[in-house]
């Protein structure tokens, strides 16, 4: 039967295929598609897994003492049983041979449906028999070994290689943002999972890879099974489990139609973005890894405003890139980018991005409570600061490559910009002093606490240009967890308080002389084009994918009807409808759904 999920829609589009289940609640495996090669050895370790496991049960039992309750021989018997069966190994040898499984996995995804079985059956006694199904399960994968990294099918293989023609989509419980570098270049058409909110940084990569994604789709990895047919709808934030065929055909339209849009689109990619009055506006791109580069030129994105450079330093472990390692890779994003300039932001560890791979929800029940509001970004850096002059001199070698920007994230006082400029000044003399060549760069301090946008003067003092992170900025401002699911409906960009304090930073930099941008999820949203060209803001960055939407919006403006429209939007109650009624008016434009065009 049919059933329907609702979620967030986080990144647009929609994805058909085969659900591939990952990070099982109820044990956690590595998750590798294993080499085709490979697969009768990875069906030779479950069964080597199987003889240890019923060795280690005749020992248990064997030294069972004479006193032991009769209940526990009995419960081993059970136990070996169960290990016996065929409907355990028999099928999760099977899953490796037809999907190409690892053995951890295989087994966790015959778990879920042995599990399911029992969970269906009407004995009290049998049902229980699960919680020993999945101690036997548990203990085959101790005895497999753990630890494997999560791998996915690259990009340059098809869903063929892995048992099937039908694309993959990916469903779990929750995925790390370092996890979701692996799916850049997965085969996975779409993702959906049970936690996160939409500018989550699992969401945020979602939306660079322009892969449908729905969030916080709440039962979603427990009500899915393995190879179910689902239909992800990345629009209206809807998962289709088992469609009946209408639905199924009206989405295959939609899909192609989707397509048409896109490769219409495309012909923007060279069209430089002036609105209807001649001015000149610059689309920048956000980037995650220097190898993101070739989409940004190939958007027609005239540089990058956006480097988020902690991409580099997450799953390793705790062992940091050095200088070096950072120097190439930063060079490497400035070389591929021909000229066009490079703002690169120094690291923004913590809260949902730790440095090791770890689940956001597992992040929330860290000992820190409130990790959005503890040691993050440039706190960080200043409280590590043979780090962070690494990783300044790193940037600074780079800009003898090409125009580079330094960029610092959730600065929050005039203390902390002076510790920052400090460092800086410290970085460029043990470079002079080592004789190591660097480059001129221009500094720019990340609006995305309520503090900065109300103290914007000294920023704009001290720093070249100010960006504004949006997605920080309408957490701090409305005191919304940006990753999580439950508060999702009040984090609103539309909210008065963050339109005023987006206003007075773009109008007080302007009259400055300063450089100003939006660097957040708002930039790459069409709904706020026209208001964020009315407030004067001339430079937007966002992921590649969405820069020929923006750009429509912009070919389509003009700022001098806009403009004189933003005080009554900003003196509102409701902006977003008022901006509907204006703006269409004014421009002559459609509406498009948030996140979502
Ligand atoms: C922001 O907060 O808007 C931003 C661009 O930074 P990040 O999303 O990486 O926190
Ligand atoms: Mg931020």
């Amino acid at each position: 039967m049919s059933i329907q999920i609702f979620g967030l829609p986080v990144s647009r589009g929609v994805a058909i295929g085969r659900a591939v289940l990952v990070a099982s609640s109820r044990v956690d495996v590595p998750h590798v598609f294993i080499d085709p090669t490979l697969i009768e050895e990875e069906v030779a370790r479950l069964y080597a897994a199987r003889d240890v496991v019923g060795a280690e049960f005749d020992a248990l039992k064997r030294d069972l003492p004479a006193d032991a309750p009769a209940e526990l021989a009995a419960l081993l018997d059970v136990h070996h049983m169960l290990l016996q069966d065929e409907a355990l190994i028999g099928a999760a040898a099977d899953w490796v041979r037809q999907r190409h499984y690892n053995a951890e996995w295989a087994l966790s995804a015959q778990l879920e449906v042995l599990a399911r079985q029992f969970d269906e059956m009407e004995d009290a006694y049998l049902r229980e028999r699960k919680a020993d199904l999945e101690q036997v399960v548990e203990r085959l994968i101790r005895s497999l070994g753990r630890g494997a990294p999560l791998t996915l099918p690259e990009t340059d293989r098809d869903s063929r290689d892995f048992g099937g023609d039908e694309p993959l989509v990916l469903v779990a419980s929750d995925i790390a943002p370092a996890d979701m570098l692996n799916f850049k270049r997965s085969v996975f058409k779409g993702f959906v999972t049970d936690v996160g909110g939409k500018t989550s940084h699992t969401a945020i990569v979602a939306r660079s890879m322009d892969i449908p994604a729905v969030v916080g789709a709440r039962q979603a990895s427990s009500l899915i099974r393995s190879d179910d047919c689902i239909i992800i709808d990345g629009d209206a934030g809807l998962v289709i489990v088992d469609p009946s065929p209408i639905v199924l055909e009206e989405y295959r339209f939609r899909q192609r139609q989707s397509e048409l849009e896109r490769g219409r689109l495309a012909r923007l990619r060279h069209t430089p973005a002036v609105t209807l009055d001649g001015e000149r506006v610059e689309l920048l791109s956000n980037i995650e890894m220097p190898e993101d580069a070739d989409a940004v030129l190939e958007a027609g994105s005239v540089g990058v405003g956006l480097f988020r450079s902690e991409f580099l330093f997450m799953n390793r472990g705790g062992n940091l890139p050095d200088e070096e390692e950072q120097y190439d890779a930063y060079r490497r994003a400035v070389e591929a980018m021909k000229g066009l300039p490079v703002t690169i932001r120094t690291v923004d560890i913590g809260a949902d991005k730790p440095l090791d791979a770890m689940s956001s929800s597992e992040l929330r029940h860290e000992s820190v409570l409130n990790p959005a509001l503890g040691l993050r970004a440039i706190r960080w850096s200043l409280s590590e600061p043979s780090m962070f002059r690494r990783q300044l001199r790193a940037l600074l070698r780079a800009a003898a490559h090409g125009p580079v920007k330094i960029m610092i994230p959730m600065l929050s006082s005039v203390r902390e910009i002076k510790q920052t400029l400090d460092n800086v000044a410290h970085a460029k003399r043990q470079l002079a002093e080592a004789g190591k060549p660097f480059g001129e760069v221009e500094l720019g301090a990340m609006i995305e606490v309520p503090a900065a946008a109300l103290t914007l003067p000294v920023f704009l003092k001290h720093f070249d240009f100010v960006s504004l992170g949006t997605n920080d900025l309408i957490q701090y401002t409305l005191a919304i967890d940006r990753t999580d699911e439950a508060v999702a409906h009040l984090y609103d960009p539309w909210n008065p308080a963050v339109l005023q304090l987006l206003y007075s930073t773009i109008s007080q930099a302007r009259a400055a002389g300063k450089g100003v941008s939006v660097c957040g999820e708002m930039a790459g949203d069409p709904a706020f084009t026209e208001l964020l060209l009315a407030m004067g803001l001339r430079t937007f960055s966002m992921h590649p994918t969405q820069v020929a939407s923006i750009k429509q919006r912009v070919l389509r403006a003009d700022t001098r009807r806009l403009a004189p429209l933003v005080p009554q939007v900003l003196g509102s109650e409701d902006p977003e409808a008022t901006c509907l009624e204006q703006f269409a008016a004014a421009t002559g434009a459609t509406h498009l759904p948030r996140f979502a065009a």
